[in-house]
């Protein structure tokens, strides 16, 4: 966002053995941890973060089992997107192009064109505080528009998220469809300036942008 202050300390472990030593630090002077994925729906403070943060995007690992993807929660969402599809798994498409990483995406329950990550989420990994490694099964009931049951929870890290996906063989057109999709993020959204996507929630049954816009205040300050 080109904006906030600075972090007392940073880091961007790159397994699980250096984010479970980044812990033992933390723990061991009594210090807050924060945690960042893509930084795509962060506001920094202008006090800056006090602590350490962990970066994830060096925990980036992608693999197929089946029709299971498990993807580390630093990936980034699109490069996910990208592996799915080479490797002939579909119905993470319609997120082609929403910026961040899959851990940032499932914190939020990123969505769009009426779908929801955690749709097709089977079940998660998580470190808390004292790196212990623990599995949580999704519960589609416990997620709902842009909210997840991790929100809030500053004693979790997600580590790792296993999506089930479904096979399909023309992987050609559904990349094609896939483009279709981040085409039309870069023809309504902008990507020029720092921005951190939607300020508005949609209500059930509209679009936040149509009703500004139908009001006459698209670009009212
Ligand atoms: C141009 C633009 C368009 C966008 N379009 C959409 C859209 O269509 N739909 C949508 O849903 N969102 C959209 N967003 C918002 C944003 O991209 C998503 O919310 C994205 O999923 C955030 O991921 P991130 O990795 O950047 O998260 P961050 O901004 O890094 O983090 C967000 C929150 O998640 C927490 N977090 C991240 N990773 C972890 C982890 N591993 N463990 C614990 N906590 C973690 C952080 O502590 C923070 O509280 C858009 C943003 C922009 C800038």
């Amino acid at each position: 966002m080109k904006s906030g202050g600075t972090a007392d300390l940073f880091c961007y472990p790159t397994d699980i053995q250096e984010l479970r030593a980044v812990l033992a630090f933390a723990r061991a002077r009594s210090i807050p941890v924060t945690v960042l994925g893509g930084m795509s729906n962060t506001l920094i403070s202008d006090e800056g973060i006090e602590g350490l943060t962990i970066g994830t995007v060096k925990l980036n690992e992608i693999k197929k089992r089946g029709n299971l993807l498990s993807v580390l929660a630093g990936a980034q969402l699109e490069e996910t997107i990208n592996v799915a599809i080479e490797e002939g798994l579909g119905g993470l498409e319609h997120f082609y192009g929403i910026p961040g990483t899959i851990g940032g995406a499932l914190w939020g329950n990123a969505g769009a064109h009426d779908h929801q990550i955690s749709e097709t989420v089977l079940f998660a990994d998580f470190l808390d505080l004292h790196g212990n490694l623990f599995r949580k099964q999704i519960i589609q009931s416990e997620f709902s528009y842009r909210m997840s049951p991790y929100k809030g929870r500053s004693d979790l890290i997600l580590y790792e998220v296993h999506l089930a996906l479904n096979p399909i063989s023309d992987t050609h057109t559904l990349k094609t469809i896939a483009l279709g999709y981040k085409q039309r993020r870069i023809e309504q959204q902008q990507f020029r300036h720092p921005s951190l996507g939607s300020i508005f929630k949609n209500p059930p049954g509209h679009k936040a942008g149509a009703l500004l816009e139908g009001l006459g205040l698209k670009g009212t300050r």
